[in-house]
């Protein structure tokens, strides 16, 4: 029988050595918060076991994030201090790696003004453009790492008594990413990938043309996809060949929508929890790639809101597939994470795309890009459309229709 402790370290050594894979010599970033202190130390032991040169811990806090939001002067959420820019920027060109560990309670930003938020996210685009740009191109190794905390396992385990709900957060977690604490993890992870190649190459050698959804919930929907769209999964590599795991938990097989070619309408599958705000019940219609209505029966405000953010924001920029047999999935446990709950389902993003799902498009000029059909925005935004009774239908160039979900599940 494996400790707490066994899993935790585990997961430390998996987030440094598969997540962002830290090379001898290299730095390393940990973004983490205040009060998850002892596991933040475990992932700097971890790195600085594998060789790492230094390890910076980039500290956050919920509570003072809060008090800013409702109590610091208007403008200061109409630009990022130099220093911050700079802090991020820097360590991207030097070729840090980055590791975040997200432990926020969802709720945190709950009843902030969302003019506030909506500002505080186009002065990060426009400021951090230089450090996203590297991230999102994969130029630079990260990876993002989720920790129970009190106040999210309340959420996701409101009849528990707090220490119970901490622990049964945690014991989610390591099922979601294979931890048992008997230190094959990574090994465990090695196999997954194998896993994820065998749909990404069936896919890759079909390139649909477009993509057809339905099920009982009413999603009629058609996501064209781009020319020359490439099919991800798990693990990516940097130009200089360093493999690393964005996410983790990753169970989807991912390409890029064509920003003009997506139609229909498409209603979401869980809530979506979008800075601090749980929004129930979307339902988007689209037309020619923009969303041109966009309902919830719970803070439609700050859904409208998020795809105003710029001009991509209202289309769509990822396309992703999950089975609904997943281990996330078959957890039958609503996260109120992304990170987590994009995992248990088939999901759609409106905003930026991965500029590496669509062939030559890495080499691209951002006019190029718009013009292959990959969407631009300073916003990525993930929300949950997979249901047991999804069917999706491939369509070639040359017009075969082929099954590639059915109940839910891939058909191949
Ligand atoms: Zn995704
Ligand atoms: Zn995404």
């Amino acid at each position: 029988m494996y400790t707490f402790e066994d899993k935790l370290k585990e997961y430390a050594e998996l987030l440094v050595r598969v997540g962002v894979n830290v090379q001898k010599g290299q730095d390393l970033v940990v973004t983490a918060q205040v009060d998850q202190a002892p596991f933040a130390r475990m992932c700097v032991k971890a790195a600085y076991e594998a060789g790492a040169r230094s390890v910076v811990v980039d500290w956050g806090d919920d509570a003072v994030s809060r008090m800013t939001f409702l109590n610091a002067a208007d403008d200061v959420f109409d630009s990022i201090p130099e220093y911050r820019v700079r802090f991020n920027t820097d360590f991207a060109e030097k070729n840090a790696c980055f590791l975040r560990l997200v432990s926020s309670d969802p709720e945190n930003l709950k009843g902030v003004d969302p003019g506030r938020l909506e500002r505080m996210h186009r002065a990060s685009g426009r400021q951090m453009k230089r450090y996203r740009a590297l991230l999102m191109s994969s130029a630079v190794p990260w990876s993002i790492g989720a920790l129970a905390s009190p106040s999210w396992a309340k959420l996701v385990f409101p009849d528990l008594p707090e220490a119970e709900a901490v622990a049964a957060l945690w014991e989610r977690i390591f099922m979601a990413v294979r931890v048992t604490g008997d230190g094959t993890a990574v090994e465990k992870w090695r196999q997954h990938q194998e896993n994820l190649q065998h749909h990404v190459e069936i896919l890759n050698g079909y390139a649909f043309d477009r993509l057809h959804y339905y099920n009982a919930l009413g999603s009629d929907f058609t996501v064209g996809l781009c020319k020359g769209h490439i099919w991800c999964a798990g693990g990516e590599s940097t130009p200089k060949g360093q493999f690393f795991m964005p996410n983790m938990p990753t169970e989807e097989v991912f390409t890029a929508p064509d920003r003009n070619r997506c139609e229909g309408v498409i209603c979401a599958a869980l809530p979506l929890c979008k800075d601090g705000n749980v929004i129930e019940n979307i339902r988007f219609v689209v037309k020619q790639g923009k969303i041109v209505e966009a309902a919830a029966s719970q803070n439609e405000e700050v859904l409208q809101k998020s795809i105003e953010v710029d001009e991509g924001a209202c289309r769509f920029g990822e396309v992703a597939l999950v089975p609904y047999d997943s281990p996330i999935s078959n957890a039958k446990t609503l996260f109120y994470n992304t990170l987590f709950d994009e995992n248990a389902a088939c999901h759609l993003a409106f905003g930026e795309a991965y500029p590496m799902t669509v062939q030559g498009a890495m080499d691209m000029s951002e006019e190029e890009r718009l013009a292959a059909g990959l969407n631009k925005s300073i916003t990525h935004v993930d929300f949950m459309v997979g249901t047991a009774d999804l069917s999706i239908d491939g369509y070639t160039s040359d017009g075969r229709c082929i099954p590639v979900f059915r109940n839910g599940n891939f058909a191949f």
